[in-house]
């Protein structure tokens, strides 16, 4: 595989163009919005020059990488010369199902066509291919320059030749690869979903604060960072997502998303990405770094 497509330029898009470019490979960045493909290629800059400072890359290998990355706003253009489409668009089923559709039409038939999905059924997503065993999770952590763990979500229809190939291609970018069976949520999510969700409970009950209920995390479970800081992170509107799949797809009230989640999203607080979610990021955005300052 040497040309890789991304689908979507946001939070998780550019960190995965990012690290194929770095890793030698030819990336086309495709988004449906100009202003994202600037901000994404600007969060790439960013990152790579925070990596020149810790001496871990040279100005060289920061031109290299750039250089290595083309972006698109025609899908068409962007993925038929591709040997691997990640898909990394937003979280919601509908698009996701008419970007396969298209990416099954667009694409070289022997194509490997990959969904950075958190949550959403890689068997739904493969059954509107013509090619389903060629369709798999790649669902990379963020932020994906330095998260390690790549969870490979192997479909019902997903065959052995397209899981190794996937497994190898995630060492090749210094990632670990963990393989997993597709149900809502998969592993990860499962998991920590749950976990913000009902810190999130915990703050609409008024058990604490945000900066306690996080502190309670990081000091008393040694977590790197707490839950609520986690979802602005993470986006709060892709939190709700991952836990809306869970709650339809289990039928389970414990994955039902807190209401104060649904009322913030609503509102358009998203976490860093919009400059306010469990904490304020409004002037660290305008600085182009994150720092955290509370808002309650
Ligand atoms: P985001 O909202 O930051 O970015 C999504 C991007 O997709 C936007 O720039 C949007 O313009 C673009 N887009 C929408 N429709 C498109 C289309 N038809 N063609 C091309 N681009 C399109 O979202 P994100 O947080 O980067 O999430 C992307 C995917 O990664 C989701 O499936 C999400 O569940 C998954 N994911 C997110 C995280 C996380 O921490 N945010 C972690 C792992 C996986």
């Amino acid at each position: 595989m040497k040309n890789i497509a991304v689908i979507g330029a946001g939070t998780m898009g550019n960190g995965i163009a990012h690290v194929f470019a770095q890793s030698g490979f030819k990336v086309n960045l495709i988004d449906v919005s100009k202003e994202a493909l600037e901000q994404g290629l600007l969060t790439i800059s960013r990152n790579l020059d925070r990596m020149i400072a810790k001496e871990r890359i040279t100005d060289t290998d920061k031109s290299e990488t750039l250089g290595n990355i083309t972006s698109h706003t025609d899908t068409r253009t962007g993925v038929e010369n591709s040997d691997l489409v990640v898909e990394a668009a937003t979280e919601n089923i509908d698009l996701k199902l008419r970007i396969f559709q298209n990416l099954d039409t667009f694409c070289k038939p022997n194509t490997i066509l990959a969904t950075n999905t958190s949550s959403i059924s890689i068997t739904q997503i493969a059954a509107v291919t013509k090619r389903p065993g060629k369709v798999i999770g790649m669902h990379f952590m963020n932020p994906v320059p330095i998260m390690k763990l790549v969870e490979i979500i192997r479909g019902y229809s997903t065959t052995d030749e397209t899981t190794r190939a996937i497994m190898d291609l995630s060492v090749k970018l210094g990632k670990t690869p963990t393989e997993v069976n597709d149900y809502p949520g998969f592993v990860a999510n499962r998991i920590l979903m749950p976990m913000i969700n009902e810190a999130i409970e915990t703050l609409h009950h008024g058990v604490a604060g945000v900066a306690e209920i996080d502190t309670v995390m990081k000091l008393g479970m040694a977590h790197p960072m707490g839950p609520l800081q986690l979802a602005d992170f993470i986006g709060l509107d892709v939190c709700l997502s991952i836990l809306q799949v869970m709650y339809d797809g289990f039928k389970n009230q414990k994955y039902a998303p807190s209401p104060l989640l649904v009322n913030m999203v609503t509102a358009g607080k998203l976490g860093v990405k919009s400059g306010e979610g469990f904490y304020d990021y409004s002037e660290s955005r305008k600085a182009g770094k994150v720092a955290i300052r509370f808002t309650k």
